[in-house]
């Protein structure tokens, strides 16, 4: 049994001085295995990990926790209040334009410098004290910068903060219409077995803004730097980006299962009782970020997305069917838009009208199978 502690974590404050929070529920680990943070929402759309979290809550309470556990369901209280009409936009700051999801912290000098500063440091110490670096950097950056920062990279960094702390970072996204995926980084490829989630997008070392990385390419790149010194050690924090379906839509039953998905993981790494979960057996199938392509519309109109989400598609099976508008009465006013090579659609735009260039579908290609 864990007790749940509740809080709330101020990301920000409205014009009219009132702070804005998030919630914030903690698990005091009883032993000492590895500390986890989880978040979900931070787009505003994509509010299932916010049930998922929920369902693990509920699980957890009836669970012995050995490691610490933080839990943020609601992580963007400005993205998920941005409406317009009946739809949650929620994705971009609207003042910057910026992805909420790419403003977090990363200073790249400072694995290079610590590995050359430290190089007989035990794996402990590298540990407590490589973290305590990278926080003092990222408060000093953003909390204490005489310039100030941007809202959206107050937010990101209240919220890395609490990240930083811990040896397991998930954080939680839907697609637009999507079937689950999952960001995974490479050098934990074994990693993706273990949560149910049949595809997965194996990503390199580089920073692009979003939490996942912000949170493993720090202790990533360290384990590079001391590796050119001629030292072997582990990257000691993993974290994953899950995509659990499509936005605006939320199902407590799939939420216990994917509940089910993490407490599996947890459980492969003694966060809870080892063996008390474990993956359901599927097949998954991953690809390298490179081979994860955007189909973009050449021509618009109205689009009937005709491939099924997360299923094989052969090279010349359709992917859309646009209708046009502007060709009534003529030859091509239908077209088909067909697959350039096997692939599995993991997701589509959420809309049937698109301009030219809109993002259609994003597709795994090259795709292998994973074995466990
Ligand atoms: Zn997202």
């Amino acid at each position: 049994m864990s007790q749940i502690i509740s809080s709330e974590v101020e990301v920000t404050h409205m014009a009219n001085g009132q702070a804005m929070t998030v919630p914030v529920y903690s698990i005091k680990g009883q032993g000492n295995g590895p500390s986890v943070y989880i978040q979900a929402n931070m787009h505003g759309a994509e509010v299932q990990g916010n049930a998922v979290i929920y369902q693990l809550l509920e699980q957890l309470k009836q669970l012995d926790c050995y490691g610490d556990i933080t839990l943020v369901p609601l992580a963007n209280p400005i993205g998920s209040n941005q409406k317009s009409g009946e739809f949650t936009l929620g994705r971009f700051d609207p003042i910057t334009g910026d992805n909420w999801n790419r403003g977090y912290h990363f200073n790249a000098q400072l694995p290079q410098q610590f590995a050359q500063q430290n190089p007989d440091l035990s794996m402990s110490d590298i540990v407590s004290q490589f973290r305590a670096l990278i926080i003092a950097d990222l408060e000093q950056q953003r909390f204490n910068n005489p310039y100030g920062v941007t809202t959206g990279r107050f937010l990101c960094a209240k919220l890395q903060r609490m990240a930083f702390e811990a040896d397991i970072v998930l954080d939680l996204h839907t697609g637009p219409i999507s079937s689950r995926h999952l960001y995974c980084p490479e050098y934990t490829k074994q990693s993706a077995v273990l949560f149910d989630i049949p595809h997965v997008l194996f990503i390199p070392r580089d920073f692009d803004g979003a939490l996942d990385e912000a949170c493993f390419c720090p202790w990533w790149q360290l384990q590079q730097a001391y590796s050119d010194q001629g030292r072997a050690i582990e990257v000691a924090v993993k974290a994953f980006t899950l995509e659990l379906g499509s936005q605006e839509w939320l199902c407590l039953e799939e939420a216990k299962r994917d509940s089910h998905s993490i407490l599996s993981y947890l459980s492969h790494h003694s966060v809870i009782k080892k063996g008390s979960f474990e993956p359901t057996a599927m097949t998954r199938y991953g690809c390298d970020l490179k081979d994860y392509r955007t189909v973009y519309a050449n021509k618009s109109g109205l689009v009937e997305y005709l491939a099924p989400l997360g299923q094989q598609v052969k090279a010349g099976e359709p992917l859309v069917r646009t209708l046009r508008m502007d060709r009534y009465d003529q030859d091509d006013v239908v077209e088909v838009t067909p697959a350039l090579e096997n692939c599995i659609p993991v997701l589509h735009f959420a809309s049937a009208s698109v301009n030219q260039g809109t993002e259609l579908y994003k597709l795994l290609t090259n795709y292998f199978t994973l074995s466990r």
